[in-house]
């Protein structure tokens, strides 16, 4: 049996498990595991650090010149996202990046900008990349979409536990509020908004394991890179 090499897009809301599930995939698969999100918070990050202002389309453009987003793979086989050389994963989880995350990627300038590096990531296949805009603007012609969604209280705990984990402690009405304006953001910009490819299959994380949805992702691409 030969199998060819796809590229696998995830789309939906903020704290869905796209990021969970899309790394489990792509380890299953041998395949690279491409985290859009963490390149937005990364250029968020540059932004507040450097107090670069929004609404100056030519401050954003020589910040972006400055910026170099990479991901190396550290000792425990985990992918972690570098800013001009500098660990900061968990810097870039931190409510501060994801409270201005939104209003950073709504910016044409920024988009274009990353929108590019993606392309060129996945551009020799055999990748996952989760996101808003993987399936209808960075890959419309992905082997696989999928579209994930969860119910707003199952994803607040789990985006909770998963700050927790990272040593800070919010409040569920703080993570709820957060993933409500992400949302809402996100999903009206004018910039490539999210919404669902036409062509994407719909996977809703409400009442499903991790392990569930891992092993229905992998089903839905094997199917797709069986060569005949
Ligand atoms: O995936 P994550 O929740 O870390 O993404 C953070 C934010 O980055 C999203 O709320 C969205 O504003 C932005 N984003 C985007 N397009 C992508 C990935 C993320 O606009 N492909």
């Amino acid at each position: 049996m030969r199998f060819k090499k796809i590229v696998i897009a995830i789309d939906g809301y903020s704290a869905c498990g796209k990021s969970t599930t899309a790394k489990q995939v792509a380890a299953i698969l041998g395949y690279r595991y491409i985290d859009s999100g963490a390149m937005y918070r990364a250029v968020t990050l540059y932004f507040l650090d450097h107090h670069i202002a929004l609404t100056n389309p030519k401050e954003i453009f020589r910040a972006l010149t400055q910026i170099n987003i990479t991901f190396n793979v550290n000792s425990k086989n985990v992918s972690e996202t570098y800013l001009n050389g500098l660990n900061v994963e968990n810097d870039i989880r931190k409510m501060r990046v994801s409270e201005n995350v939104s209003q950073v990627s709504a910016i044409k300038e920024v988009r274009t900008f990353l929108v590019d590096q993606q392309r060129k990531m996945g551009k020799e296949r055999g990748v996952v990349m989760d996101g808003r805009d993987i399936g209808t603007v960075v890959f419309p012609t992905a082997e696989l979409k999928l579209f994930m969604t969860a119910d707003i209280l199952v994803r607040a705990f789990r985006r909770q536990r998963e700050l927790l984990q990272r040593n800070s402690m919010v409040d569920l009405d703080e993570v709820i509020e957060n993933l409500v304006q992400r949302d809402k953001i996100d999903t009206t910009r004018l910039e490539s908004p999210l919404k669902q490819a036409e062509d994407a299959i719909i996977i809703d994380t409400t009442h499903i394991t991790i392990d569930e949805q891992v092993d229905e992702v992998v089903r839905l691409a094997l199917a797709k890179t069986i060569v005949p």
